[in-house]
C-alpha cells in the first residue's frame, strides 16, 4: 500500500490520528531544549543546563483541521562526542527544525552548516524550518527578521522567529510542520 493510502487507512480506524517525528538541530545554547520543554508545557527554567545525548518529548494535539497530532520532539546535543547519533535520529525523523539564536550572530551563520547536514541526510521533500529563537531579547539581537526571512526565502526553508521564554510562536512551529508534513503525505510526495 503507498504511504497516503496506509495513512487514510489509520486515520479511519484511529480517528485520524497522525504521528509527527521532529528533530531539532542547531548549535549548543540556541534554545532547542527550551523549545521542546515550552512545546510539552514543562515549566520555565532560566538554568537548564546543556543537553547531553538526545531526549524526546511527545505531546498530542488536535490540529485545526481536527486531526489528532502526536509529536515526537527530539532534542539534539550539541556536543561532539554525540554528534555520531545526528545522522540516525535524523534519518527517523519526518521534519527538522533548525534553530539559530538572534542574539548570536555565529549562530545564525552555522544555519548554513545545519542545511547541509539535513540535506545530507533526509529527503529532499522534508519539511524545513528555520527557526530565530530569543526574540524577546531585542536589546541584544546580532540578526534582524529581515536577514532570517532572506535566507529561509533563499533556501526554500519554512521561517519564523520564536521565544521559547514566553512561549511566543512555539506551538505554531510544530503545527505548521505537521500541517505540510501531511499534505506532502497526502500528495505521496513522502
Ligand atoms: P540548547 O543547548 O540549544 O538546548 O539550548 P537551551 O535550551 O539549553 O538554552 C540555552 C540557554 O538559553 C538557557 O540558559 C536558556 O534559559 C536560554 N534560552 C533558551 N531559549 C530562550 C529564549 O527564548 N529567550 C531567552 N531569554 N533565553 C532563552
Amino acid at each position: 500500500m503507498d504511504t497516503a493510502g496506509a495513512f487514510a487507512v489509520r486515520d479511519a480506524v484511529e480517528g485520524a490520528l497522525f504521528e509527527c517525528r521532529i528533530s531539532l538541530l542547531g548549535d549548543s545554547g540556541v534554545g532547542k531544549t527550551s523549545l521542546a520543554r515550552s512545546f510539552v508545557q514543562l515549566p520555565w527554567n532560566d538554568n537548564l543546563r546543556t543537553s547531553i545525548g538526545m531526549d524526546i518529548l511527545t505531546r498530542r494535539i488536535v490540529n485545526d483541521d481536527g486531526v489528532n497530532v502526536v509529536y515526537y520532539v527530539s532534542d539534539t546535543a550539541g556536543q561532539e562526542r554525540f554528534r555520531a547519533m545526528l545522522p540516525s535520529q535524523v534519518r527517523n525523523s519526518d521534519a527538522a527544525v533548525i534553530v539559530y539564536d538572534v542574539t548570536c550572530a555565529k549562530s545564525f551563520e552555522n544555519v548554513r552548516k545545519w542545511l547541509h547536514f539535513v540535506m545530507n541526510n533526509m529527503s529532499i521533500h522534508t519539511p524545513v524550518m528555520m527557526v530565530g529563537n530569543k526574540a524577546d531579547l531585542y536589546h541584544q539581537r546580532e540578526v534582524t527578521f529581515s536577514e532570517g526571512l532572506e535566507v529561509a526565502e533563499r533556501s526554500n526553508l519554512l521561517f519564523v522567529e520564536t521565544s521559547a521564554k514566553t512561549g511566543d510562536r512555539v506551538v505554531a512551529v510544530f503545527k505548521q510542520l505537521s500541517t505540510v508534513l501531511r499534505d506532502r503525505r497526502m500528495n505521496d510526495l513522502f
